[in-house]
């Protein structure tokens, strides 16, 4: 019979019970205390060490979350009175300054911190301490033992089973946490040390529990957005790919009030993109960022974690235009760092099918694919934009429509690849309708033509794919010479150039 106990099985991954603030709440005080001082948590009990050793900071950060659910009511209340006091009123009174929370643009710059000013190298292991000969170490009241070593090594092995399956922090990383007073402090350094473990857990194997769960910075960040009211509950993760992972969530009662002009009312069932931070998978990405221009000047001078977020804020920028132009596509609701918002595209929880997935009848499917080549176009003409991804996997298909999704990795025409994207694009879609029975279907060649009215004659793919690149080459090199001014985004960008 052990001592500690039976530990409780583990929860299963991707739990959103996570996101909920009791759960989120209890969790990061076990993480504090197991995590923050490994061999000293069993200080109550331990031989050497008095009561006025313990720990108070997790009581403190629990206080904290209380003040924060607390200042949210307050807040709602504010509201309402707010609304009542000014009534039908053609000028209003604000009550703005007197509230307590503002959860979207309370903490921009305490994140900031590069990883690159850490004293940790993030790609290096640290190395695992163990306790000398001697048996103990330290001095006085601070010594600590083997026998300490064991027994809260034991029962942090017994507590940690209540972790969700990211939430092994057996490699001890060494912080002093007691150092911050604040929770979001607390909070911050234990995500920087998650995201230190999850870069040499990637090196290993691609561990498919770590890779479903969000990191608990973004877990934060999906709880503030519950608790302010902005989602009603989320409840469960629809997928998970290489480089993000996608929940649906119920919206929230509240307008975003915190909007400029008009408030905005969040949609009944929204979708939360949550890019990947880990940091490896960026390299896969850069190729799209680095060489769009809108994002030139800031590429150089950033961390990963910074161009992950670019990312995120690409997407939403992306969407905008899209559905600008009247594209079906999500809409977005907010972006928050590497986490984007926005509709849900299916009902009931239920996402709708991607067209790969769908069988469509072939009138549906001849109606698909003329949607689809219109899509293109506009997304071309209308937006400036080349998917660059575009297939029957970021196709949905959902109240008799394709809807367009997925457009993180969309860049304009001009893009020094943006043409050769567009010709994989043709090629994907001319090749699935041309396969699901559309008679019509252009082939990728003509769907090309066709969609950036570039008139290439070639006759087989191979000369076809030279004067693309050929293009390319030329629109460089007229940026090179003319020295286009690089535009900071998000300024729309110039129309192609080629034809001029
Ligand atoms: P990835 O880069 O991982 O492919 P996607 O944006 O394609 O990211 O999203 C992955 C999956 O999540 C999609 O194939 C789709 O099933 C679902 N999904 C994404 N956004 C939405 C949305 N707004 N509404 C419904 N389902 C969505
Ligand atoms: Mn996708």
């Amino acid at each position: 019979q052990c001592p500690w106990g039976a530990p409780k099985a583990a929860p299963m991954s991707c739990s959103l019970a996570d996101v909920m603030s009791e759960q989120l709440a209890k969790e990061l005080q076990l993480e504090e205390e197991s995590g923050a001082f490994p061999e000293v948590a069993a200080v109550a009990e331990g031989p050497f060490i008095t009561g006025e050793n313990i720990d108070t900071s997790s009581d403190l950060m629990l206080a904290q979350m209380l003040q924060m659910e607390f200042d949210r009511e307050y807040d709602a209340q504010l509201r309402r009175e707010e609304k009542k006091f000014n009534g039908d009123s053609k000028v209003s009174i604000s009550f703005e300054n007197y509230r307590k929370v503002h959860p979207f643009d309370s903490d921009s710059s305490e994140d900031e911190v590069d990883w690159q000013d850490t004293r940790h190298d993030p790609y290096r292991a640290d190395k695992p301490t163990t306790t000398p000969k001697k048996g103990f170490i330290g001095k006085g009241k601070d010594i600590t033992t083997k026998h300490d070593e064991v027994v809260c090594g034991r029962k942090n092995t017994a507590r940690m089973e209540n972790f969700a399956p990211e939430f092994q922090v057996g490699d001890g990383i060494g912080m002093d946490l007691k150092l911050s007073n604040q929770v979001f402090n607390a909070l911050k350094q234990h995500a920087y040390s998650e995201e230190r473990r999850s870069a040499r857990l990637h090196e290993k194997k691609e561990h498919s529990t770590a890779e479903k769960a969000v990191d608990p910075k973004t877990r934060l960040l999906l709880y503030k957005m519950v608790n302010s009211g902005m989602l009603e509950t989320i409840t469960g993760c629809i997928s998970t790919g290489k480089e993000s992972v996608v929940f649906h969530a119920y919206g929230g009662k509240y307008v975003l009030y915190f909007t400029t002009e008009e408030d905005k009312v969040i949609p009944p069932e929204c979708a939360i993109k949550v890019f990947k931070t880990t940091l490896n998978e960026f390299k896969n990405r850069d190729k799209y960022i680095k060489d769009d221009y809108r994002f030139k000047d800031r590429f150089s001078k950033l961390n990963p974690r910074k161009i992950i977020r670019m990312w995120a804020e690409k997407e939403m920028h992306n969407l905008t235009r899209m559905q600008n132009a009247g594209i079906p596509c999500p809409q977005v609701v907010i972006l928050k760092k590497h986490v984007l918002v926005m509709s849900f595209i299916g009902q009931d929880q239920a996402p709708a099918p991607k067209l790969k997935d769908v069988k469509l009848s072939s009138e549906d499917m001849k109606k698909a694919y003329y949607q689809v080549l219109n899509m293109m176009q506009q997304l071309y003409k209308e937006c400036n934009l080349v998917h660059a991804d575009l297939s029957e996997y970021n196709m949905l298909w959902h109240e008799g429509k394709v809807w367009l999704i997925d457009v993180s990795q969309s860049v304009e025409p001009t893009h020094p690849h943006g043409l050769e994207f567009l010709f994989r694009d043709c090629r994907n879609v001319s090749q699935f309708f041309q396969k699901g029975g559309v008679t019509e279907a252009l082939n990728e060649r003509e769907l090309f033509n066709a969609v950036s009215n570039l008139n290439i004659t070639a006759e087989n793919e191979m000369d076809f794919q030279a004067e693309i690149e050929a293009l390319e080459k030329m629109n460089e090199d007229h940026v090179q010479k003319h020295g286009k001014k690089v535009s900071t985004f998000p300024s729309d960008g110039d129309p192609p150039i080629w034809g001029e």
